[in-house]
């Protein structure tokens, strides 16, 4: 999908626009921001721009021609993809060595070919290392695109060497017209899954699965009831993290569904037990969760809370997902602290 047809990200459009009129393109950059907001799509449609052969415009696409085709397909002699391989959890070294190699030699069309690193979250070491010489002095006329969640993973030796460009989560607004785009929902859904995603189009259109909906009424019955049985729950969640295929972004994006309704759920919970009233939920759901809320008293849904809030900044690390939820379940069904005197 070509600039401007993307949602959001006006300012770092502009902040490219700005650098190629002025002739002043650096040769690496790393965006960074939060999962399913568009990145990579940004980053194929930079490419795209700069290696349509008749650009209407400053750097924007004809979206027509076969060489913008190319780019979208990610087929374009002169476009380099580097990404986890399906079922990994990181770039291996073979495949940077093989990025690298291509990336250095001639470009087949133009003056120009374009790197794009979809998975930069995923460098171990050794393909940390493997990339650096790249990194630093890439071939005349290279342009690499590094896209990552988070800085805070990266080799200090790469982050370097890169110009960090931050994109924003997407506003309501944006997240609304691309449900709208996806045909999902009527206007009062779309506007609640807008609400409830975080500035995510993937979330708010993993929420509005209709799978999604039924996972989490089982879970949650399945937590807040009674005598909550760990088996069966984690037995739920590792079905419903498989579902999502090998893909990490889907899998990624299922278990921070999974812990932001946890934290949510958690936070109605602390609010009852506090004696506010907590509107938006059906009677049934409001019943168990009163229940749930007294059973467990205020101080230990806090402490649940805090575990959760701690478990969705490891999604966000990349720890091993199935492992923190696995945890969390084991928490909410672990032996309850007795209530006080
Ligand atoms: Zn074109």
């Amino acid at each position: 999908m070509s600039w401007p047809a993307i949602r959001g990200h006006a300012a770092v459009w502009q902040l490219f626009l700005n650098a190629v009129q002025q002739n002043r393109l650096g040769q690496a950059y790393l965006l960074v921001g939060p999962e399913g907001i568009g990145k990579k799509r940004l980053a194929y449609a930079l490419a795209q721009a700069l290696l349509c052969p008749q650009p209407p415009a400053l750097l924007t696409a004809c979206n027509r021609c076969p060489a913008c085709a190319q780019v979208a397909a990610a087929t374009h002699p002169d476009l380099l993809v580097l990404r986890t391989p399906a079922g990994k959890q990181e770039l291996p070294v073979a495949a940077m060595r093989e990025f690298c190699a291509h990336l250095a030699l001639t470009p087949v069309r133009g003056s120009r070919k374009i790197g794009i690193v979809e998975d930069a979250d995923d460098f171990n070491d050794e393909s940390a290392n493997a990339f650096l010489k790249t990194l630093e002095e890439p071939p005349p006329g290279t342009l690499l695109l590094l896209v990552a969640t988070s800085t805070d993973r990266l080799l200090p030796t790469i982050l370097s060497r890169c110009q960090v460009v931050r994109c924003a989560a997407l506003s309501e607004a944006d997240l609304i017209a691309i449900l709208e785009q996806h045909g999902i929902g009527d206007a009062p859904q779309r506007s609640r899954l807008a609400r409830l995603a975080g500035g995510s189009a993937a979330r708010a259109v993993a929420l509005a699965d209709p799978a999604f909906a039924t996972f989490r009424r089982q879970l949650l019955e399945g937590l807040l009831s009674p005598r909550p049985d760990f088996r069966s729950l984690a037995a739920l969640w590792t079905q419903f993290h498989d579902e999502a295929g090998k893909d990490s972004a889907a899998q990624r994006t299922r278990a921070a569904l999974v812990l932001q309704m946890l934290i949510d759920t958690l936070r109605h919970a602390l609010k009852l037990s506090l004696g506010a009233t907590v509107s938006d939920l059906e009677a049934a759901e409001l019943l168990r969760l009163k229940a749930f809320a007294e059973r467990l008293g205020t101080a230990r849904l806090m402490e649940l809370l805090e575990q959760c809030l701690q478990a969705d900044h490891y999604v966000e690390r990349r720890v091993q997902l199935i492992l923190v939820v696995e945890a969390i379940v084991a928490q909410f069904t672990a032996n309850r602290v007795p209530p006080g005197p």
